[in-house]
């Protein structure tokens, strides 16, 4: 059997009759960049975010950028986050001379650890940075509290998390500026690169509207330097299209991830030590990744993909220990649930297309390698 980590051709083929008429009306239309599809889908992905209003922009990276660059995040500043996410989270803070200040993570969410974030803060701090990972909302309450104390803004970046619930509030609609990607791997993905940046507040919306076309409301006019952060209409409709149907892969996603723990559970893997499955929360993980602690990680990863199962590790050098950071002067072993994280985990098929049989055989695989 083959088990891919990710299926788009399997989504594809259940909404091919709702996208090809809009591609062929932004063709029509020859209106490419900006334009009212991009102005509804960002009153629709607001309303979903449950905030007051969007941004497209022309991917997650880019809405990181931005929200730093709204912010005047520049040289010798600092911004707290965590090392154990996607290279562009810190990328972001490096390209505006800033300089990112990581701390650890928990050990249970993978997500940034609060007290240690709100003991980060000096008097150089601009901004706080935190990561929804593989999609379960980070613990934001402390961190909003630490930053209202010191006026400082929350960043979150909520690539991976579209949709994600904690304490009765939404991932991207809790701190100062909310960051999305729409990659296509990520939930609700693309057919190219895009992003948004959500935002409650409509003076930052016009600030971060001006960044994305050079710093200009009036043409030819600039009030500042931004740069060209435009996102596509052909992106805007299909992610519209899309946008529909996401709670919906949504709960296929954690009805996969729930038939896992069922799946691991009886297998005894857990009980032997062998699987740590991610944990159940109460409020909506969004499951962006279905990740597991393994016993021999590297073993299971080689054994999974010579036996036609797709399998990746996010990721395998925490940016704290990334060659390009070298000049931050962090050592290994400074930051141990990261590394561990890094050494330990392995992301497996949870996508909304998942067959049963397919994710039966994914765990048997597992615990036949258990079982040599
Ligand atoms: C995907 C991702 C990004 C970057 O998004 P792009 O659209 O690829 O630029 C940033 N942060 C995290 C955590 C991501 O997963």
């Amino acid at each position: 059997m083959n088990v891919p980590l990710l299926d788009l051709k399997a989504q594809y083929a259940t909404i091919r009759e709702e996208i090809e008429p809009i591609v062929r009306a932004v063709c029509e239309s020859q209106w490419f960049i900006l334009g009212p599809e991009v102005e509804a889908f960002e009153r629709e992905a607001a309303a979903y975010c449950r905030c007051a209003d969007a941004v497209g922009v022309s991917s997650g990276t880019d809405a990181l950028l931005l929200a730093l660059m709204a912010e005047g995040v520049g040289p010798g500043d600092e911004v707290v986050t965590t090392p154990y996410t996607f290279f562009s989270t810190a990328g972001s803070i490096a390209r505006l001379r800033a300089r990112p200040v990581f701390v650890d993570i928990d050990p249970v969410t993978f997500n940034l650890d609060p007290a240690a974030a709100a003991a980060a803060i000096t008097d150089r701090t601009r901004a706080l940075l935190p990561v929804h990972l593989f999609g379960q909302g980070a613990d934001l309450a402390p961190l909003l509290a630490a930053a209202a104390r010191k006026g400082l803004p929350v960043i979150e970046d909520a690539a991976q998390a579209i949709g994600a619930d904690r304490d009765g509030g939404r991932a991207g609609g809790l701190g100062t500026y909310g960051c999305f990607s729409f990659f296509p791997s990520k939930n609700l993905g693309g057919f190219g690169d895009g992003g948004l940046v959500t935002v409650q507040d409509g003076a930052l919306a016009a600030r971060l509207r001006s960044l994305r076309v050079h710093g200009s409301r009036e043409r030819y006019v600039h009030e500042s330097v931004g740069g060209n952060f435009r996102i596509d209409a052909l992106q805007a409709a299909v992610l519209r299209v899309k946008l529909r149907h996401l709670d919906d892969w949504t709960e296929g996603r954690r009805a996969n991830a729930a038939r896992y723990g069922r799946l691991f559970e009886e297998t005894g893997l857990v009980a032997r030590g062998c699987v740590t499955p991610p944990p159940v929360e109460t409020e909506r993980h969004v499951f962006n990744q279905y990740v597991i602690r393994a016993a021999d990680r590297d073993g299971l990863r080689d054994w999974l993909r010579e036996r036609g199962v797709g399998c990746e590790i996010y990721y395998p050098i925490p940016l704290h220990l990334q060659a390009c950071f070298a000049d931050l002067g962090y050592a290994e072993g400074v930051f141990p649930e990261s590394e561990r994280a890094a050494r330990e985990t392995l992301a497996l098929p949870v996508y909304p297309e998942l067959p049963p049989d397919a994710q039966a055989y994914v765990v048997e695989t597992i615990a036949a390698f258990y079982a040599r």
